[in-house]
C-alpha cells in the first residue's frame, strides 16, 4: 500500500473533512463469477484493495466500505488492514447501500465509488474532491467515444448528438449535506449519485475522469488487473563423454561427444525446467523425476520440460518469459541458437522473441573450459492467471 500523501483538504484555511462512501454489495450477476466480482483476487489483490489504495493515498479521513450480509467478513478482514476503513451493511438497493455509508460517519466531502472501478487513481479522486469544495459537486466523466442511437417506439433510430455526451463515471464527490439531503428523499432505482443529486435541485458539475477507469462487468475486465509476477532460476551440469549424442535446448547438436545423464541429459532444458519448477513453487526437477526412477531412462528432456509446464498450469500460472545461458568450451553454439530458442519457445507455447539463449565459453577454465562438461543456467517468469 502506497503511504497517505501528506496533504489536507482546506477551504479558506479551514481544514476539510472528506469521507469516502464505497458500494460494494451488488451481487454482479453479470460477470459470471461464483464469489462477488469486487472480492474476487486477481494476482495478489482484489479491486476492492486497488480502490482502498487509491483512498489511502489519496488522503481521505475516512472509507465507509458498503457491503452485502454475505460478504461482511470478507469485507472486515481487508478493511481492517487500511486504517481508515470500516465496513457498513447495504441496503436493498444501490441507493440504499450510498445512503447507510453516508450515514455511517459525517463529513465535509463525501466521495462515493464504485468497488468495481479498481484503476482508479489518486489524483482523478484529488479533482473530484476538489471540485466538490469549490463547486459543491465533482462527477467524473469522460466525452462519448461511440456514437449514442435512439429508438423510439417504433422502431426509429436516430442518433444523439455526440459532442453534447459523456459517459460518467465515479468517483462522484459532493457537499456532504446536499448529498445526504439528496438521497434521504429520493425513492427508486438509479445507478448514478449525480442524477439523484440533480433530482433533489443541485446542479452536478463534471471533471475530467479517465478512459482507464473501467468498471469490471465480465472475467475478461479482470484480466486487465495486474498480476502477480514469479521468478525462477535453474542451473544443471552434466559431464561430456563419448559415445553419446548431445542434446541442447532439444536440439541435437553434431559433435564428437555428448552429455552423460540418466534421461538424454540435456542440461538446458534441466535448467529451464528446474527455474519453471521453482517459479511456480513447485519441488524441483531432482524430487518430480528421480534418477533412480526407470520410467526416466533415456527420456528426451522435452518431456519432463512439457510436463512441470503442466503443472505450472495446473498451479495456475502462465510463463511469460525465459532467458537461459549455455556455458560450454566446445561446440561453437551460435549456429544452434536460433534453432534451439524455438525449440524452447515452442516447448513452453511462448513466442520466440520471449525466450531468449546465450552461449558462453569460460575462456578454458575449470572442467567446462577443459571440454570436460556443458553447464547451463536460466531464469523464467511466470504471471498468476486471471482465473
Ligand atoms: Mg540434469
Amino acid at each position: 500500500m502506497k503511504p497517505p500523501h501528506c496533504m489536507r483538504y482546506e477551504k479558506n484555511d479551514r481544514s476539510v473533512t472528506v469521507g469516502a462512501v464505497i458500494p460494494c454489495a451488488g451481487k454482479g450477476a453479470r460477470s459470471g463469477l461464483s464469489d462477488n466480482k469486487v472480492l474476487h483476487t486477481v494476482g495478489c489483490k482484489c479491486s476492492l484493495e486497488y480502490v482502498l489504495d487509491a483512498f489511502t493515498a489519496a488522503g481521505v479521513d475516512h472509507i465507509a466500505v458498503v457491503a452485502a450480509e454475505n460478504d461482511l467478513s470478507a469485507v472486515k478482514d481487508i478493511a481492517a488492514r487500511y486504517p481508515s476503513a470500516f465496513p457498513v451493511i447495504g441496503g436493498a438497493t444501490r441507493g440504499q447501500s450510498v445512503l447507510n455509508g453516508l450515514r455511517a460517519r459525517k463529513c465535509d466531502i463525501a466521495v462515493i465509488h464504485d468497488g468495481a472501478r479498481p484503476f482508479v487513481s489518486p489524483d482523478l479522486i484529488l479533482r473530484a474532491v476538489k471540485s466538490a469544495i469549490e463547486f459543491g459537486s465533482g462527477i467524473a466523466a469522460v466525452p462519448s467515444v461511440d456514437t449514442v442511437k435512439r429508438v423510439d417506439g417504433d422502431g426509429r433510430v436516430s442518433s444523439l448528438p455526440r459532442g453534447e455526451l459523456f459517459n460518467a463515471q465515479t468517483p462522484q464527490a459532493f457537499s456532504y449535506p446536499d448529498i445526504l439531503f439528496a438521497y434521504e428523499r429520493f425513492s427508486g432505482e438509479q445507478t448514478d449519485d449525480a442524477e439523484v443529486y440533480a433530482q433533489a435541485g443541485f446542479s452536478p458539475r463534471l471533471v475530467d475522469g479517465s478512459y482507464d477507469n473501467i468498471k469490471i462487468t465480465s472475467p475478461r475486465d479482470l484480466l486487465a488487473l495486474p498480476t502477480d509476477c514469479r521468478i525462477g532460476v535453474g542451473y544443471d551440469v552434466h559431464r561430456l563423454v563419448e559415445g553419446r549424442k548431445l542434446v541442447l535446448g532439444g536440439v541435437h547438436i553434431p559433435f564428437e561427444k555428448g552429455l552423460l545423464g540418466h534421461s538424454d541429459a540435456d542440461a538446458l532444458l534441466h535448467a529451464v525446467t528446474d527455474a519453471l519448477l521453482s517459479a511456480a513453487n513447485l519441488p524441483d526437477i531432482g524430487v518430480l523425476y528421480p534418477d533412480s526412477d526407470e520410467r526416466f531412462s533415456g527420456i528426451s528432456s522435452a518431456l519432463l520440460l512439457s510436463d512441470a509446464l503442466k503443472r505450472a498450469t495446473g498451479a495456475g500460472f502462465s510463463v511469460r518469459s525465459v532467458s537461459a545461458v549455455v556455458m560450454a568450451q566446445k561446440p561453437k553454439l551460435s549456429p544452434y541458437i536460433p534453432a534451439i530458442r524455438k525449440s524452447i519457445a515452442d516447448l513452453l507455447g511462448i513466442p520466440t522473441e520471449r525466450a531468449n539463449v546465450s552461449a558462453t565459453t569460460t575462456e578454458g577454465l575449470g572442467v567446462i573450459g577443459q571440454g570436460d562438461a556443458i553447464a547451463a543456467s536460466a531464469s523464467v517468469i511466470l504471471t498468476e492467471s486471471a482465473q
